[in-house]
């Protein structure tokens, strides 16, 4: 296969620029710990404390020193009760203490026996079978460690380092400020669902599907959405719509209109109020993209055909979304997978393959990979990145990118 025509730009070029226009929003604000799911961290998180705090046990039974217990069976007194939040006095030798999930190891004892291996008869316990030191123990510190940097800067927060942000004492976080961004799309065929019904369609209208998930990937993502609805094909209004979004934005995202077409006038707007970088990537789909400025907010244009503007959104504005709020991962994670289905006559261009996971473990193809088909986005569960020119055949190992790893 013959390489891409020269003007379309390689993704992970494109990619690197992009991000070098992306600097980190310097504001940090402190929100509850409750409310941080998503947000990005804007410092390490140090912890003042071991996690957990003291050695405690994992089961329910008798705290023992093994010692004592040489020869099994044996009989001890019980000598104290230590459920999960009490304090727990030392253990005599010669004697056991019950214990509970979660309750500090008295000191002396060096094992713990569950109660299944235990008999109780008028405040002695039989214990049925001999113990290896530090059985069932979890020791103080096992999770975290006094000094440790338990979340770095940089790192976008889930629900999991909610919790471990929490486990050390952190009520608050301080995170990056949500990216502002303007919405639009454009075209003269877009109708509003809920203003026409589909039986009162026009002849060539259709409805504006990109403007719903393009609001709720930005939102997923983190941002705050102007959406400013839809814009006529006209350069005047264009012009007007980047100017007046301009400033208050740290972003113009907007759909349609960035071919080289007479009715594409996203090109000259941006160019005649700012600046544009990049043009048309070596990807399908989703060759038309823009990166421009305009005075001084980010502009990014995306192909106005539903899949295209999907695509670009996942590959292209989350990274560079990510970025702006300080994320230091940003790269798209794929993994090795294997086809279960044939593309002998792959684009010339990098193509990312809309499929789903089957039973077996392989990736099945959505059948028409159309531009224009968002039903292959809905039916898939990610995306196989094929390099230029290469055929697949059933069998062979590919790149996937599942939807769930770019979708939040
Ligand atoms: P454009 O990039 O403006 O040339 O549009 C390419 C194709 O995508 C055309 O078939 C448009 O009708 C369609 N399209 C553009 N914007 C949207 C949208 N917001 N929702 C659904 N389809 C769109
Ligand atoms: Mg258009």
């Amino acid at each position: 296969m013959s390489e891409a025509r020269p003007g379309l730009r390689p993704l992970d070029d494109a990619l690197a620029e992009l991000l070098g226009f992306a600097s980190v929003l310097p504001e940090v604000e402190t929100v509850a710990t409750f409310d941080a799911d998503g947000r990005v961290l804007a410092q390490d998180l140090v912890s003042g404390l071991h996690v957990p705090p003291q050695d405690n046990s994992s089961m329910d039974g008798y705290a023992v020193r093994c010692a004592d217990l040489a020869q099994a069976p044996a009989t001890l007194p019980v000598t104290q009760r230590i459920p999960a939040g009490a304090a727990a006095a030392p253990l005599a030798a010669g004697s056991a203490a019950r214990i509970f999930t979660g309750a500090p190891v008295p000191a002396g004892a060096d094992a713990i026996v569950m109660q299944e291996d235990c008999e109780l008869h008028d405040g002695l316990v039989q214990i049925k079978a001999q113990p290896v030191a530090g059985q069932w123990i979890r020791r103080a510190g096992e999770d975290v460690t006094l000094g440790a940097t338990v979340l770095a800067s940089g790192e976008r927060l889930t629900p999991a380092s909610l919790g471990l942000a929490a486990s050390i004492g952190m009520a608050t976080l301080p995170v990056r400020r949500r990216p502002r961004v303007a919405l639009f799309s454009t075209g003269d065929e877009l109708v509003m669902p809920g203003d026409v019904a589909p039986a009162d369609m026009k002849p060539g209208a259709i409805y504006n599907s990109n403007r719903f998930f393009l609001r709720a990937l930005l939102l997923r993502l983190g941002c705050e959405v102007t959406d400013l609805g839809i814009v006529p094909d006209r350069l005047d209004a264009t012009m007007e719509a980047l100017r007046g979004a301009a400033n208050r934005h740290d972003l113009i995202l907007t759909s349609g209109g960035v071919s080289v077409g007479e009715e594409d006038h996203i090109k000259p707007a941006v160019q005649a109020l700012g600046t544009l970088a990049l043009w048309q990537i070596a990807i399908k789909p989703g060759k038309p993209f823009a990166y421009g400025r305009v005075h001084d907010t980010h502009f990014i244009g995306l192909p106005g055909n539903p899949v295209s503007s999907y695509v670009t959104f996942l590959l292209l504005v989350r990274p560079f979304l990510l970025k702006l709020q300080g994320v230091t991962e940003v790269a798209t994670k794929s993994i090795a997978a294997q086809a279960h289905f044939d593309w002998p006559r792959a684009d010339r261009r990098r193509e990312f393959l809309r499929v789903r996971r089957n039973a077996a473990g392989g990736l099945e193809l959505f059948t028409n990979q159309s531009s224009g088909v968002l039903t292959s986005a809905v039916w898939g569960d990610g995306l196989v990145d094929n390099p230029p020119g290469r055929p697949i055949a059933h069998g062979d190992s590919v790149r996937f990118i599942p939807f769930a790893e770019v979708l939040r």
